[in-house]
């Protein structure tokens, strides 16, 4: 019973946090919950037919199969957004951009960039890639991954995928660089976060591919490394709890700056963009 109690204070907790966080509404979905296993209550016993050796074994229940992993489901492509869908997101991003992040002095890695690096792609777009921060070129040119990584991770989409660079959607946990290309501090992801979590909140993407453990981690608000969170699907909210919202599904991968370093995982990073093409019924090559 000891699991029980566990869950229930830690639903408790998770409750109690989001009231302090002014959270008042926690809609509900639909959950299924594992009946209890019971022992079979000794009752009168009745009178048994007479064998003719073709009884089914007494299925007791703690020994039944352990159920197949649910099917993942293939998500279809959304719905076409309307000229005025397309343009309202388009703007909401655009705003973003313009009016906060481009002025943006929320963390010391304002005072050392040159341009802010917002993101670029659909507005629609199924899938959104997200890095780590710009890098040298990015920070020259104020778009996401453009140098040597970039050139990769474009190949992975165009070459690997299939798909346009200008059909997905492309952004970093920081928006200025970190000098010297260093992982972003704790305190500049914090500053940051939030505008990565409204550009995501407004394409609402099929799937997230997180690049690299600053991008995983950030997300996935865990500190595993990246070798244990990549080639399996996790949950993403963007409000941070697992009660509020529809989670969207995310791929946690190699990031291609790693890649260039160590070619030899590549074939990881691949299996990982399979799996993601897999869910969103793009094709896959068979050359790969
Ligand atoms: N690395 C990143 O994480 N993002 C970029 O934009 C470029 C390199
Ligand atoms: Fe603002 Fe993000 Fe740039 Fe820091 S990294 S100054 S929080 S835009």
């Amino acid at each position: 019973m000891t699991d029980t109690i566990d869950i229930r204070q830690a639903l408790i907790d998770r409750l109690e946090s989001d009231q302090r966080w002014g959270v008042r509404h926690v809609p509900i979905r639909p959950m299924q919950f594992a009946a209890p296993v019971r022992e079979p209550t000794p009752g009168p016993s009745r009178p048994t037919a007479p064998s003719h050796g073709f009884e089914s074994a007494p299925i007791r229940r703690e020994q039944a199969p352990a159920p197949a992993e649910p099917a993942i489901e293939v998500l279809a492509p959304p719905r076409a957004l309307t000229a005025d869908e397309r343009r309202s997101r388009g703007l909401a991003l655009k705003v973003i951009d313009e009016q906060e992040v481009q002025g943006c002095e929320k963390c010391g890695l304002a005072q050392t960039r040159t341009k802010t690096v917002f993101g670029t792609g659909s507005p629609e777009a199924r899938i959104v890639f997200v890095g780590e921060g710009p890098g040298h070129e990015e920070d020259i040119s104020g778009e996401p991954f453009v140098g040597k990584a970039g050139n990769l991770l474009t190949d992975m989409i165009v070459k690997g995928m299939g798909l346009k660079r200008e059909d997905v959607y492309i952004c970093n946990v920081v928006k200025c660089r970190p000098p010297g290309n260093r992982t972003p501090a704790t305190q500049e992801i914090a500053a940051c976060k939030d505008y990565l979590l409204r550009q995501i909140e407004i394409i609402r993407p099929q799937a997230i591919v997180a690049l690299g453990a600053a991008a995983a981690q950030t997300l996935l608000g865990k500190p595993d490394s990246i070798g244990r969170l990549r080639s399996r699907w996790h949950d993403f909210y963007t409000s941070g709890s697992s009660l509020i919202g529809e989670p969207i599904p995310l791929m946690p991968t190699y990031h291609p700056a790693y890649l260039l370093r160590d070619p030899g995982e590549k074939k990881k990073a691949w299996a990982d963009l399979k799996m993601v093409m897999a869910r969103l019924g793009i094709p896959i090559p068979d050359r790969k």
